[in-house]
Parts: C-alpha cells; sequence; structure tokens
C-alpha cells in the first residue's frame, strides 16, 4: 500500500472523526494518559495525528500508529464521550489501515496468521507449551499460583504469571451437547481462550451451574478465539477467519442463549463482530446478527434470564469480597448490577467496595505484552484500591483482569484470592 491508498483510507474515516468536538472530557478518565500526560495517548489526541496523517499535515505513519497502538481499548473514553464519538470503531478501523501499510512484522505473522488463525493449531502448540513451560518457571507466590521467568525477563518483564493450566477445559469437555429440563433454554458457552487454557476451572464451575439449574448445554469442541487479539493487532483478516469459524461452531438456531465467562469475548461477540460484519457476506451478516442477539456474560445469563437465588451450601467460610468492574463488561456492556446481586445471594459472602470499583486494570489484553510500564502503572493503583477493602477476596467478570490484578497483588506481596463471580457462586451450590 502505497502513501496515497493510506490517505485515502483514512479519509474514509473523515465522518467518524469529525464527530470529535475536541472537548478533553476524554482526558479526565483515560488511564494511559493519567500514566503519561501525553496528548497523543488520549482520544482527542489520536484522533487529530490521524485526521492530520489523512489530510496530508503529518507523514510519520509509524509515529501515529505507535500513538494509536499506546491504548487498552478500554471504552472508558468512549462511555463517557458527550459526543457520542465511537472511539472503538476508529480506533480498531485505524489500526487495521495503518497495520496494512506498514506491513507485518515476523512475528506478528507468525503470531496471528500462522497459529490463532488455526485453533487446531493454536491449541496444539499450547498444549505443547504446558509441557515445555516448567523448567522455565520459578515460583512467584504459592499463594496466587504465579511464577516468573528470568529466561524470558526480555519478552514477560517482572510479571508474575499465571501459568498454562495442566489440562485445557476443551481437553476434559468436548462436544457436550446436553439436554435439560423440559422449559429450560439451550445454553451455549463460549469459554474463551484464557479461560479455556489458563482457568479451566471457571469452565467446569459455569458448566456445575448449568447442570445444578438443569437447562440444556452445548459445548463444541475445538474452541477458537473470538478475534479481539487479531483485531486490536489491525489483522482483519484473521479476525474474519475467526468469525467464520465460530459461526460454523454456533449456528444460531441451536441455542436459546449463548453465555461467556470472559467479558471481553462477550463484547467483541456482541458489538464488534456487528459493528464490523459489513465485511462479510449477506448471509453471514445474518448469521452474526443473530447469534450477537442471544450473547449474554454468564452474570447477566444467571440473574437476569434464570433468576437465580440464595445458594444452599452454607458451608462456605464467611469471606468479605469486593468486586472489580471489567470495562467491556460495564462500559461496553452496561452489565454492574448482576454480578453484584450475585455475590449478594451468597449467604456467607458481604460485598464491600472498593474506592472506583470500574477504574481500568491496566490489561488491554495485549497491550500488557507491549507496554508492561504503563500497564503495570495502572494495575498497582487497582491493587492498591484493593488491598484497602480490606477483602480477602477481589471477584471478576474477565479473566484476562483476573491474570492481570493477580500480577499485581502477587507482587505486593497481598494474600488476597482473585477468583471470578462464577467460581464464588459454583463454591456455594
Ligand atoms: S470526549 Fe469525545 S468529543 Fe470530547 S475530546 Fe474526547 S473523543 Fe472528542
Ligand atoms: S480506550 Fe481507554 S486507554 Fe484507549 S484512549 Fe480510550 S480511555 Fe484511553
Amino acid at each position: 500500500m502505497g502513501v496515497k491508498q493510506l490517505q485515502t483510507l483514512l479519509s474514509e474515516l473523515d465522518a467518524l472523526l469529525a464527530t470529535c468536538t475536541r472537548c478533553g472530557r476524554c482526558q479526565s478518565v483515560c488511564p494511559v494518559f493519567s500514566t503519561t500526560r501525553m496528548e497523543g495517548d488520549v482520544t482527542r489526541g489520536k484522533i487529530a495525528l490521524l485526521e492530520g496523517l489523512a489530510h496530508q499535515m503529518l507523514t510519520d505513519a509509524g509515529g501515529v500508529k505507535a500513538r494509536l497502538d499506546t491504548c487498552l481499548l478500554c471504552g472508558t473514553c468512549e462511555a463517557s464521550c458527550p459526543s457520542g464519538v465511537k472511539v472503538m470503531d476508529i480506533f480498531l478501523k485505524a489500526r487495521t489501515i495503518l497495520t496494512a501499510y506498514e506491513g507485518f512484522s515476523p512475528l506478528k505473522r507468525a503470531v496471528f496468521r500462522g497459529s490463532l488463525s488455526r485453533p487446531r493449531l493454536f491449541s496444539a502448540l499450547l498444549g505443547i507449551g504446558v509441557r515445555l513451560q516448567s523448567p522455565f518457571l520459578k515460583t512467584a507466590s504459592t499463594f496466587h499460583g504465579t511464577s516468573c521467568s528470568a529466561v524470558a525477563r526480555p519478552f514477560l518483564g517482572g510479571r508474575h504469571l499465571v501459568p498454562l493450566a495442566d489440562r485445557f477445559l476443551s481437553s476434559r469437555f468436548s462436544n457436550l451437547n446436553k439436554k435439560g429440563k423440559r422449559g429450560a433454554p439451550r445454553v451455549a458457552v463460549f469459554p474463551g481462550c484464557v479461560v479455556d487454557k489458563v482457568y479451566p476451572k471457571i469452565g467446569t464451575d459455569l458448566l456445575k451451574i448449568l447442570t445444578h439449574y438443569q437447562t440444556g448445554i452445548i459445548l463444541p469442541g475445538h474452541p477458537a478465539c473470538c478475534g479481539i487479539p487479531a483485531l486490536a493487532a489491525g489483522d482483519r483478516k484473521t479476525f474474519d477467519q475467526l468469525v467464520r469459524y465460530n459461526l460454523e461452531r454456533f449456528p444460531a438456531d441451536t441455542f436459546d442463549v449463548l453465555v461467556t465467562p470472559c467479558a471481553t469475548c462477550t463484547a467483541t461477540l456482541k458489538n464488534l463482530w456487528v459493528s464490523l460484519a459489513d465485511g462479510f457476506s449477506a448471509d453471514a451478516q445474518k448469521q452474526i446478527r443473530a447469534l450477537s442477539e442471544k450473547v449474554m456474560d454468564i452474570s447477566q445469563f444467571l440473574v437476569d434470564y434464570l433468576n437465580v437465588g440464595a445458594p444452599q451450601n452454607t458451608a462456605v467460610n464467611p469471606l468479605k469480597v469486593t468486586w472489580h468492574d471489567p470495562c467491556h463488561l460495564k462500559k461496553s456492556l452496561g452489565v454492574a448490577v448482576q454480578p453484584r446481586k450475585l455475590i449478594q445471594a451468597i449467604p456467607t459472602l458481604s460485598l464491600v467496595e472498593m474506592a472506583v470499583p470500574d477504574t481500568c486494570c491496566g490489561s488491554g489484553g495485549s497491550f500488557t505484552l507491549q507496554q508492561y510500564d504503563i500497564s503495570k502503572q495502572i494495575g498497582l493503583q487497582k491493587a492498591d484500591q484493593i488491598v484497602s477493602t480490606g477483602a480477602a477476596v477481589v471477584s471478576t467478570g474477565c479473566p484476562a483482569c483476573m491474570m492481570q490484578i493477580t500480577d499485581m497483588l502477587s507482587q505486593k506481596g497481598a494474600k488476597i484470592a482473585v477468583k471470578h463471580v462464577v467460581e464464588l457462586y459454583a463454591d456455594s451450590l
């Protein structure tokens, strides 16, 4: 792609870019800006840079892309923008255009085109990773189950990692198709990569809850990514492949609801698939819309759809629990009340709110891999809030947030357990 084509493609975003009134409200909410204090790191600055590049006032496409990549894609700016600027739409489309202009690095090509886009190969490679990871990892915290790695320090920084699970969820349960009790919904389960490969207990707990309430359960084999890591990296081709693969695995007429325990997967399936559907055939667009209408976060499903009540097991230890709102759950989907209701339904748990439960944890998916210094500064502020509550457990609804919060608490030496709300509810059934 030449400069002219780059300018033409970016100019197609003009109508979206023009909705920004430069009011600067996004400055006051952006976690990255609050850390770097650079105008180019906040939405208003990024939009100005994109306009400059589209209209030949700037020529440094690499520099603009670097600023665009310095973003958690948390959606906080979009949720609080008084002009309704479609920030995620702009950023994701611009990343695709700029990545096409700059080209893929060999590493990105290998990760996305060579692996993530081929779900069976991706699972097999990570399965090999499970066997190879032990010699490279040293226990960081037995309480948190984290490890660090001197060998991988150049790539991983000083992270306290939650390692890959010994056994993936998909190797324990494959092609489940269970009938529920008469009149119960048929529930399709989309576990997401992190639950499948790092936190399979969340998946088994989710299945335990569905079994308890006797719903139908559909869990197809050979899971695939929802596509967001590829999209965030500007790889629209891999994103499209993963959407098509998942549409085949989850025909919308075979289930009543599709639940996920991952806030980011939920927001991607429900919002991004639809907003980016125009690149697909008419038939695929119809399938995308039909599927996305049935997508629900698991806590939303349990509270709003099943109206679940208080669990009966009062043998669970009394615990003080605080809740972290994942950005993609609260800001992208408006789900904040339901997980709190689930926690409050458990008689032995008491919910204590942290100062600002919906501040970003700093993970941002691949952002934490590329910009760990900023990610860690944001994450440590979140950890301070959690510690201040005096809670024994911090619960959330996104496995990526769990990894980030665990890393931060582990590095601080804070013995506060990190649990998905599904785990808390399942433990008390
Ligand atoms: S809050 Fe919205 S309108 Fe205001 S500067 Fe940021 S993106 Fe533009
Ligand atoms: S998506 Fe989040 S990190 Fe990115 S500009 Fe908006 S508020 Fe800042």
